[in-house]
């Protein structure tokens, strides 16, 4: 069975100004990679705009539509926060980054594709219900989940975390709901500052496990292996949703982490394994940080090719 990538050309209109790490070429390095003749067996879809109702499952109606009337003229930047920033083309393209999430869902619970990767910006994971922040204005992986259990009335959604920074706009909405869990690993101290691994939601569906600056892929492993994968495997997902971020890779300049390529392989394949004990293979996994346009183009081509694999 195939593997979606869903992306679209907007992605690349969310202009964040100059020096500012979130920038189109991430997405344009990507893409390209994506174009490999090794990724031909893809199925590509453009990303939909997300419907106010798939919206307001995550985040209530007057922030989306405070976002959404953030319209500034061509070249202008609005400062949402000290580094979320939104220009014209923003407000298309973080409805059509959730779009992506939601589109993937439905490719992956209607069988008509295994796993799927959408390949967005902005990204989401610190976006809360009613925050922006940390580059991040609609949370596309809670978006993701809490459509797969409206549209498709499955029970347990798992929010997999593995960028640097801890995704705690993803945590809000996990954390009060037993229907949802989510881990992470990331450097801490680091932005924003929390995941601490007392944080542990309502029932321990959330399981988080900081690592200091300058771990590298032994302890990312041992995080994964001895930590979280396990309290996965007893959640019993239906669904895996990945919030793919690559700053944990050796190279990236926002954060001290010594993750390479083939720790991200590796995560993957055991995604793979508990998806398909419990999930029928089910896997979305959703673009989030990665700032070495080298190392992210690397990690995300080994990533998607890792979710391709019969
Ligand atoms: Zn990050």
């Amino acid at each position: 069975m195939t593997t979606l990538l869903v992306s679209h050309p907007s992605f690349l209109e969310h202009d964040t100004g100059i020096h500012h790490p979130e920038r189109a070429d991430r997405l344009r390095a990507v893409l390209a990679a994506l174009d490999d003749p090794a990724f031909e067996a893809l199925a590509r879809v453009p990303a939909p705009v997300a419907s106010m109702e798939e919206l307001t499952r995550v985040h209530p109606q007057d922030y989306v539509e405070a976002i959404m009337g953030v319209r500034p003229g061509p070249g202008e930047h609005v400062h949402i926060d000290g580094d979320t920033v939104m220009s014209q083309g923003s407000a298309e393209a973080v409805i059509r980054a959730a779009g992506a999430a939601v589109t993937a869902v439905d490719a992956v619970m209607q069988g008509q594709a295994r796993t799927a990767f959408a390949a967005v910006r902005p990204p989401g994971h610190h976006a809360s219900p009613g925050i922006p922040g940390g580059f991040c204005l609609f949370n596309n992986v809670a978006i993701g989940a809490r459509h797969a259990q409206a549209r498709y009335g499955i029970e347990r959604v798992a929010i997999l975390d593995f960028d640097v920074h801890h995704g705690q706009g993803t945590q809000a909405v996990v954390g009060p709901d037993r229907t949802l869990f989510y881990a992470s690993t990331h450097q801490s101290p680091l932005y924003p500052g929390t995941g601490s691994p007392h944080e542990r939601g309502i029932a321990g569906n959330v399981v988080n496990v900081p690592l200091s600056a300058g771990s590298g892929g032994l302890e990312f492993r041992a995080a994964w292996a001895d930590r979280i994968l396990p309290a996965l495997d007893r959640f019993e997902p239906e669904l895996l949703i990945v919030s793919a971020g690559f700053d944990a890779h050796a190279a990236d300049p926002l954060a001290g982490l010594e993750v390479e390529t083939e720790d991200f392989i590796w995560l993957t394949e055991e995604f793979r394994a508990i998806a398909e004990q419990h999930a029928q293979g089910r896997i979305v996994s959703v673009l989030e940080g990665g700032y070495d346009l080298g190392a992210l183009a690397e990690s995300v081509a080994t990533h998607v090719q890792t979710l391709m694999r019969e």
